[in-house]
């Protein structure tokens, strides 16, 4: 069978591999859509802190169980996460399930990019393989990892009890966090980025748009971008430790800033910090989604509360993926979908 991996910097290569078999606990499945994500692009250009498995976005039809394993059969479409925690350490205790140190160890393998893959026993076990609903295409279910990983930031933040935000970064997490936003009540919101292409998308979808780092001759900055208002809210979804700064010095006193976007390794960034204080915002980390948010999205997606579909802007089939990260790599795309 083909699956994608990484090849040279910056490239991926199709390698014909052998058809895995399930062991005891594991189960095969059959891929039918995965999304292209930043991180997978981090990873080819070796720039990410996270395992180097591609494709993760991933959805399918179960092919073969592996001994002993119950509750999921044949034929099932299911969602798979390809992280699981432990469910029993003090930090998942906790309910910081993505902290855990199990939780990055255990990945499906090859990768979401690959005609099958095996979920491991360790996932099967703790709950990571989701029944995708019937009314939940194979495409829509691409976006469950995703949008879990925005319930989860949006939540650590407390973002319900807020109107006004500005986001950086119009890719696919970026308009991902503006149609949640939406979803909640928000009206107010307006999304930064350097490509023109994406600030149409945004403007599109209803977002007000702002050129991060300064003004152009037509377009307004991110403290001018709400007509006024100081945002309550700021979330930072690119990696760029410049937008990050920026987020800081826009975002209302007492605001929040979410910072979503994996920096890359070895970011710094150089901060007033009496002003930071004086300002009494704070800054909120949130990495990857747990069950309890990927649960969420499912429902989300199966009542139609979101049509993240509206953001995929190239399809593709596994034997085109390495076109699909040379597409998704420039900043005439939102979504790539590489579908099984
Ligand atoms: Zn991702
Ligand atoms: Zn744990």
């Amino acid at each position: 069978m083909r699956s994608l991996f990484i090849g040279a910097p910056g490239e991926v290569v199709l390698r014909e591999v052998e058809k895995p078999s399930p062991k005891k606990g594991e189960i095969l499945i059959e891929m039918r859509s995965c999304g292209v994500c930043g991180t997978d692009l981090e990873k080819i250009r070796g720039e990410a802190a996270t395992p180097p498995v591609l494709g993760h976005e991933v959805v399918g039809e179960v092919a073969e169980l592996g001994r002993g394993v119950r509750g999921i059969q044949t034929g099932d479409r299911v969602f798979t996460h390809h992280h699981a925690p432990c469910y029993e350490c003090e930090l998942c205790r906790r309910g910081e399930y993505t902290m855990c140190a199990e939780f990055p160890r255990h990945n499906i393998n090859p990768g979401g990019f690959s005609e099958y893959y095996v979920v491991p026993a360790w996932n099967v076990s703790r709950g990571a393989v989701l029944p995708l609903p019937d009314s939940v295409s194979f495409e829509e279910g691409s976006f469950i990892e995703p949008l879990g990983c925005c319930i989860r930031g949006l939540s650590k933040v407390n973002a319900m009890n807020f109107m006004s935000a500005i986001i950086y970064g119009a890719g696919p997490v970026g308009l991902t966090h503006l149609m949640l936003l939406q979803h909640y009540g928000y009206t107010n919101v307006a999304v930064g980025d350097l490509s023109e292409y994406r600030l149409s998308f945004a403007s599109r979808l209803g977002a007000k748009i702002f050129r991060p780092g300064g003004a152009g001759q037509k377009q307004k900055n991110a403290g001018s971008a709400l007509d006024g208002v100081a945002p309550e809210l700021a979330i930072v979804a690119t990696g760029s430790p410049a937008a990050l700064i920026d987020a800081m010095k826009t975002v209302s006193p007492g605001g929040r800033v979410l910072l979503f976007g994996a920096p890359p390794r070895g970011s710094t960034v150089s901060l007033d910090l009496s002003r930071y204080f004086l300002r009494g915002i704070a800054v909120q980390a949130s990495y990857s989604t747990s069950e309890k948010e990927t649960t969420l999205a499912v429902r989300m997606l199966e009542s139609g509360a979101i049509d993240l579909t509206k953001l995929i802007t190239h399809r593709f089939r596994l034997e085109e993926a390495p076109q699909a990260f040379r597409v998704a790599g420039e900043q005439k795309c939102i979504k790539a979908v590489v579908n099984g």
